[in-house]
């Protein structure tokens, strides 16, 4: 068995006569066996998940138009290539992560050696979000499989047809004993959540990060929250065609869905006029004159999401955009201005193609604005000046720092990619996943032929007492 559905209830569930503590069982047993351990097992999986993406990049990007309106190179980039890119970059330095460290050894406890060596965790539990369903589901997957675990996986039933995707993709590229994919929403992650694991990575939204938490405490488990935020981005000056440019792109990715999306601009009063002039012209030129026409611009990912971020257009006076087509789903990009810190856009996590400007009068004044705010995810600094990007590294607090780009940093596998705070705990990408699902468990190791501890031992006399306090 390797994909199971959780679709409607517990009771139907249990129906179908397969439950998710079985199924945790099996991948347990799979685990215990010692398969996952061997370096040639964890090649094969991140081999399979390579072929997996580019055998397959039709019928996930097909799941991924289906879901979210991704047209198919916004898939390429954001989802599948990156995702490749992971496992390849894994593959690459497997032997590297996975080999031991000499570590020296203090003279008193000469001779002896002692090392380190990262083990894997055991069985782990990946919950994912829609918002990027095959690359938030498969980049966690990534770092466990090389580190040599087990996984179960539980995709977001947000997007299904992702979800029914990799559920029957999965199975046929990976050890199916090995990698589960159990489907369905709150009840089947509830399910999962009763269930002990080695280690938990969950992407959502904080409201759940807080439930994943409650029940990894249950079993002690240890668990890597990647959560979202309101990432600011601060415009102080530069170009003013790229800034808005950038911030466009950052923002509208995947229809402004993105995590690290920068969700409002904070820019200084005199360069307020070139800022909002440039943002209307970067939305035109990147998505036309109407976006709804544009192939490039996706769709919200269901009606109650799009009620919520159509409620939120009141909240300041519209520059450019502000309609939007409930049946298909469609928002228009919008700018906002005359936003007050105290309207509902400025609450939440905007996770929409809406994107609020503000003035501040100058850094000092936006970093505080920052700061008295829970912790965001990401952070976006707009300046030529060295000495204002110093200031803002120094003082700001956020999971990120980046200046003069919004949301590519994600395609760096050597940065370590999480939040601070109030979005999220631990880190991953690149090492950092790998290192996220091992122990790095000490070794240490010395002979008995020559009893050497003999010296530590009591009774302490004068002599020893000396001579210890010497050698250690
Ligand atoms: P969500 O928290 O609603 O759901 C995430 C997952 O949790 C889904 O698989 C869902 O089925 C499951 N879930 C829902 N209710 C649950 C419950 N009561 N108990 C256990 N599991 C439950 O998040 P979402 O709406 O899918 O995603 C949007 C959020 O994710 C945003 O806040 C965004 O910022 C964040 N996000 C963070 C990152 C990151 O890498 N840090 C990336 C993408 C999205």
């Amino acid at each position: 068995m390797s994909a199971i559905g959780v679709e409607a209830s517990s009771a139907d569930f249990s129906e179908a006569g397969v439950s998710v503590a079985s199924v945790v069982a099996a991948v347990r047993r799979t685990y215990d066996s010692g398969r996952t351990r061997p370096l040639g097992w964890r090649r094969e999986q991140l081999q399979g998940l390579i072929r997996l993406l580019a055998e397959r990049e039709d019928d996930l990007n097909a799941a991924l138009a289906r879901d979210l309106g991704k047209n198919a190179l916004e898939g390429y980039l954001t989802e599948l290539s990156i995702t490749r890119a992971e496992a390849e970059y894994a593959l690459k330095h497997l032997a590297q992560w996975t080999r031991s460290t000499r570590v020296p050894v203090p003279l008193g406890l000469m001779p002896a050696s002692a090392k380190t060596e990262p083990q894997p965790l055991g069985v782990v539990l990946v919950i994912a979000p829609w918002n990027y369903p095959v690359q938030l589901l498969l980049a966690p997957l990534i770092g466990a499989l090389a580190a040599g675990n087990a996984a179960v996986l539980k995709p977001s039933e947000l997007a299904p047809a992702t979800s029914r995707a990799v559920a029957e993709l999965l199975p046929q590229y990976l050890d199916p004993d090995a990698v589960v994919v159990v489907e369905g929403g709150q009840e089947a992650s509830t399910e999962l959540l009763a269930e002990q694991f080695d280690s938990i990575f969950f992407t959502g939204g904080e409201r759940v990060g807080r439930v994943v938490l409650q029940a990894a405490a249950k079993f002690l488990t240890p668990v890597t929250l990647e959560l979202g935020g309101k990432s600011p981005a601060v415009v102080l000056d530069g170009n003013f065609s790229a800034i808005a440019r950038r911030l466009v792109y950052g923002k509208l990715l995947n229809a402004g869905q993105t995590c690290v999306a920068p969700d409002y601009v904070l820019v200084t009063e005199e360069a307020a006029p070139k800022l909002r002039k440039h943002l209307v012209r970067a939305v035109a030129e990147l998505f036309g004159k109407d976006p709804a026409k544009s192939a490039d611009l996706g769709r919200i990912i269901n009606a109650q999401h799009w009620d919520r971020l159509n409620g939120l257009l009141d909240s300041g006076t519209v520059l450019a955009g502000g309609r939007g087509d409930r049946n298909s789903l469609y928002l228009e990009p919008t700018i906002l201005t005359d936003v007050s810190p105290d309207s509902p856009v400025m609450q939440e996590e905007i996770f929409g193609p809406i994107l609020p400007v503000l003035t501040v009068k100058d850094l000092d004044e936006a970093i505080t604005f920052i700061n008295a705010r829970p912790v965001p995810l990401a952070s976006y600094l707009y300046t030529q000046s060295a000495a204002a990007r110093k200031t803002f590294e120094r003082r700001v607090r956020a999971g990120s720092v980046n200046h003069n780009i919004s949301t590519v940093q994600l395609a760096v596998p050597g940065l370590p990619f999480g939040g601070a705070g109030a979005s999220g705990t631990g880190a991953y990408h690149g090492k950092y996943t790998f290192d996220t699902f091992s122990q790095l468990r000490p070794v240490f190791t010395k002979g008995t032929a020559l009893d050497t501890l003999k010296v530590a031992y009591p009774p302490y006399n004068g002599l020893k007492r000396r001579l210890l306090r010497r050698l250690l």
